[in-house]
């Protein structure tokens, strides 16, 4: 696609999915698009998530009741929290705005306005994948939450009413009809909730690998260096300061995952921004796993079919950018997934963590810096930065170009803090 002349020149920061989609739809809108990410593209958060396209995940994480699970949660060793305690101190404050998002009228508000983020998602990247010649990427398949104690289930229908009362259909399952779905489920789960609508990709990673050769093979330009400073200069230009060099932008596009906090507060403007530690385990076989992509319900961990083998992948662990991995998390998640498959063939298992970038009332940003409007954040996209991409590229286009963003953003706006 050959630049509109005239359109000044676009730097986006960060290549995860949220970076590269945005990056992708600038270029359609006809700007001369560069992206900038120390890793090489999809190699952060990006590379190792579960996959799921549930356009229905749009519950924050935060509800009212919560508080009373947390403990439970913290001092089992297979609990799907974890907190490492020399980082608490740092913790608190984006911790008492996480719980000051436990109410009702915030519930909705931010249910809302992620059901409209959402609700387009898995057609555009059928659209996308279809452009780009990777229709494998994306598979059509519902998502079933598995559970194995009636009261859970009961008490996750109370929370599921919501949705429901928003107009998300979902069917209840009980124990041959799970089985029906999942036949070599461990006969433990005894329940189960299906959403359909939805799908999974069966590799995130190929994913935004695909999408950025599109990108420059569109004519975009990828450089791979860190991004020390940004400085929006005296006259028209946003100067970057990079490892090795300074470049000059237009405009900028802030999708730096988990770290674009520290670039908003050299622009003074802070946001809250967390990170909620996830990780994966994926074995390379797939022999008497999962037929759909499922959730644990308990442990709150998700398996996935992938292309590569099943993937289970879950936890948050809150111990900051950069503190080690801990690989006793992705080995409590291998045990819990063969447990829960238990005639999962044996095989070589491959394991990851990955920075969620996580903001308090789990919505994102999606916004113009707000001293700047030639600077854009898309940024905080949390547990759902892959099912949130596409909607979130298109709003950063339309924000770029102009345009009346199509979807009502003011629940993402970034001075809500
Ligand atoms: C275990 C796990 C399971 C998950 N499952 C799902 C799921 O099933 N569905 C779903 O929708 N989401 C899921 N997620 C969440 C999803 O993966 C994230 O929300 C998403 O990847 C965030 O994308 P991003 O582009 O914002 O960040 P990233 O992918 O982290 O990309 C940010 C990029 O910015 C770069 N960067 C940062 N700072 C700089 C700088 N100063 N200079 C240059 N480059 C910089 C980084 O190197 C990085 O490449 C899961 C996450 C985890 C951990």
């Amino acid at each position: 696609m050959s630049p509109k002349s005239g359109n000044p020149e676009f730097t986006v920061i960060g290549s995860g999915i949220i970076g590269i989609s945005s990056a992708l739809a600038l270029q359609k809108e006809g700007f001369r698009v560069t992206v900038v990410d120390r890793e090489k593209p999809g190699q952060s958060c990006s590379f190792g998530n579960a996959g799921a396209i549930s356009p229905s995940s749009a519950l924050p994480n935060s509800l009212p009741g919560m508080m009373f699970k947390v403990p439970g949660w913290l001092f089992r060793e297979d609990g799907p929290l974890f907190i490492q305690w020399q980082y608490f101190p740092k913790l608190i404050p984006w911790l008492i705005r996480f719980l000051n998002s436990a109410n009702w009228d915030k519930v909705d508000e931010t249910t809302s306005s992620l059901l409209a983020l959402h609700a387009s998602c898995f057609r555009l990247y059928q659209d996308l994948v279809k452009e780009i010649g990777a229709e494998d990427l994306i598979v059509e398949s519902p998502v079933i939450h598995l559970y194995k104690k009636e009261e859970d289930f009961k008490g996750a229908l109370s929370i599921w009413k919501i949705l429901k009362d928003k107009g998300i259909e979902f069917e209840e399952l009980d124990e041959p009809l799970v089985r029906e779905k999942e036949p070599n489920l461990s006969s433990d789960y005894q329940f189960g909730v299906l959403f359909r609508n939805s799908g999974f990709s069966s590799n995130p990673f190929r994913l935004v690998e695909k999408m950025s050769e599109r990108f420059l093979s569109d004519g975009g330009e990828f450089i791979h260096e860190s991004v020390q400073n940004i400085k929006p200069g005296e006259q028209e230009n946003i100067t970057l300061k990079l490892e090795n060099r300074e470049i000059q932008s237009e405009r900028v596009l802030v999708a730096a995952g988990a770290w674009s906090h520290q670039l908003a507060s050299q622009l003074g403007v802070k946001i809250p921004l967390e990170t909620e530690r996830g990780y994966h385990v994926t074995l390379n076989s797939k022999e008497g796993g999962p037929q759909n992509i499922v959730m644990e319900a308990a442990h709150k961990f998700m398996a996935t079919p992938m292309e590569m083998g099943v993937r289970f992948a879950g936890t948050a662990e809150f111990a900051g950018l950069k503190t080690p991995a801990n690989q006793t998390r992705a080995e409590i998640l291998l045990k819990l997934g063969k447990k829960m498959y238990p005639q999962l063939e044996d095989g070589e298992s491959s394991d990851w963590m990955g920075h969620r970038p996580s903001l308090p009332d789990s919505r994102p940003v999606i916004d113009f810096c707000p001293n700047n409007k030639k600077i854009i954040f898309a940024f905080g996209h949390g547990h759902r930065g892959l099912i949130g991409a596409p909607m979130t590229a298109q709003l950063v286009a339309e924000l770029a170009s102009g345009r009346q963003p199509s979807i009502d953003i003011s629940a993402f706006n970034s001075t809500r803090f």
